[in-house]
């Protein structure tokens, strides 16, 4: 049990009793239910509102109910929503064409949840090993980072390191080779005449905002370039404007060969994923070999569509970078207050919680109590991404109530 830093009115007990009896236990939610959101804004059944520093891990990089994206999809709905790829839709095109260019590559493969782009980009990896690269029948390797977190399916959690992701959920895919996150020289000692691919997050969000040393993803461009060996970056959580750059690859100036992209990309509206490469790699995927029903769909793409136009203009980019800035300046005060240590990229920050004031979770609750959504991931980090379209006033104010949170102690 947590410390409970509330009292739950009798609308909000109502829903969370509900949903506990009926739906599985597989997350272990604030105790808050939220019932409208507008911009970084949320309300709850009780008629409260919050400051939404989460943003759904990222999902909502454009806030509740951007207009834009909310007139786009209102249109696509009243004349197309879906056909499956059986056959051609109208959306599918310019979406595809829209990305690729954002991505400065040719050709898209769209899929629904971030999980599925990453099987996909393993799929792509591995067929462009055998087909392309020549690597041995069923014998492809794929080097991945310690303290990685690329989705929930059996083949992704188990090449995680983290016990609750996987215990009790084997036997697991082969193919797959750790090295410490940050560590370029490592990827280079781990590759052989079977590696595929190398798999990233150019910084690893649900570790805690994890930032590896400066030049390590130009290292790894260049030792993938050496070694005939694709660069796969995941930017599920950390693309799409959320670091101050439309990818969290441009601030090294890097291109990967493989982009997975996710979350934001649906515009806060459903579930958009895709990979994004050149012909040369994805075209070594054949009609029948992979798909999904919903993939494609002319409502995602509509949305997508939007989405990549609104990040075209840079705006996104441009406040992420002032507002991380401001952000970081008002949580370094924090150090040594409650606070053991703050990493800040764009406006995207983990915030390490002193143990002597309470874990995350206690912190994130006592939050919630002051109006303040934010999240907290392995123990002691309190992770927040707050929308971008957040008011540099907003984040004082958010900051302010973390202080009186950690000077409250236990
Ligand atoms: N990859 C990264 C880097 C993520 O952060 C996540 C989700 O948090 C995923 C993949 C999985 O995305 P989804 O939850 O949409 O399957």
């Amino acid at each position: 049990m947590t410390s409970q830093a509330y009292i739950l009115d009798a609308a909000t007990s109502a829903v969370i009793e509900a949903e506990s009896e009926h739906v599985a236990h597989n997350y272990h939610p604030l105790p808050v239910v939220i019932s409208r959101g507008e911009g970084a804004w949320v309300t709850d059944v009780e008629g409260k509102r919050y400051l939404d520093l989460l943003s759904a891990y990222s999902a909502l990089n454009f806030g509740h109910g951007h207009p834009a994206i909310l007139a786009v999809a209102r249109e696509q709905l009243d004349r197309l929503t879906l056909t499956s790829r059986a056959y051609h839709n109208d959306q599918l095109a310019a979406f595809a064409a829209a990305l690729a260019s954002l991505c400065g590559k040719d050709t898209v493969l769209p899929m629904n949840t971030g999980a599925e782009a990453v099987e996909t980009g393993i799929k792509v990896a591995r067929a462009w090993g055998y087909r392309v690269k020549g690597i041995e029948t069923d014998a492809a390797q794929i080097i991945v980072a310690d303290g990685n977190f690329h989705g929930r399916t059996t083949t992704i959690v188990g090449f995680s390191d983290d016990e609750s992701a996987r215990s009790g959920f084997g036997p697991f895919a082969p193919g797959f080779v750790h090295v410490p996150f940050g560590d370029a020289a490592a990827i280079e000692a781990a590759i052989t005449a079977s590696t595929a691919a190398v798999l990233i997050e150019p910084i690893q969000g649900e570790a805690g905002v994890v930032i590896p040393p400066d030049g390590y993803l130009r290292e790894v461009r260049e030792i993938c370039t050496r070694h005939d060996v694709l660069f796969i970056a995941d930017e599920i959580q950390s693309g799409l404007a959320r670091v101050g750059t439309t990818f969290a690859c441009d601030r090294e100036g890097v291109v990967p060969d493989v982009y997975l992209l996710g979350k934001a990309l649906g515009g806060g509206i459903l579930p958009l994923s895709a990979v994004v490469a050149d012909r040369r790699i994805l075209g070594v995927i054949q009609p029948g070999e992979h798909g999904s029903t919903f993939g494609g769909n002319p409502l995602a793409s509509a949305i997508g569509l939007r989405v990549v136009e609104m990040l075209r203009g840079g705006e996104f980019q441009t406040r992420a970078v002032a507002l991380g800035e401001h952000l970081q300046a008002k949580l370094r005060g924090l150090i040594g207050h409650g606070v053991t240590a703050v990493r800040v990229a764009g406006l995207w920050a983990g915030i390490d919680i002193d143990p002597a004031v309470g874990t995350g979770r206690e912190v994130a609750e006592r939050l919630l109590a002051r109006g303040v959504l934010a999240k907290d991931t392995h123990g002691q980090t309190l992770r927040i991404a707050p929308p971008l379209v957040v008011r540099a006033t907003e984040l004082d104010w958010a900051v302010e109530q973390l202080k009186l949170t950690l000077a409250a102690g236990r």
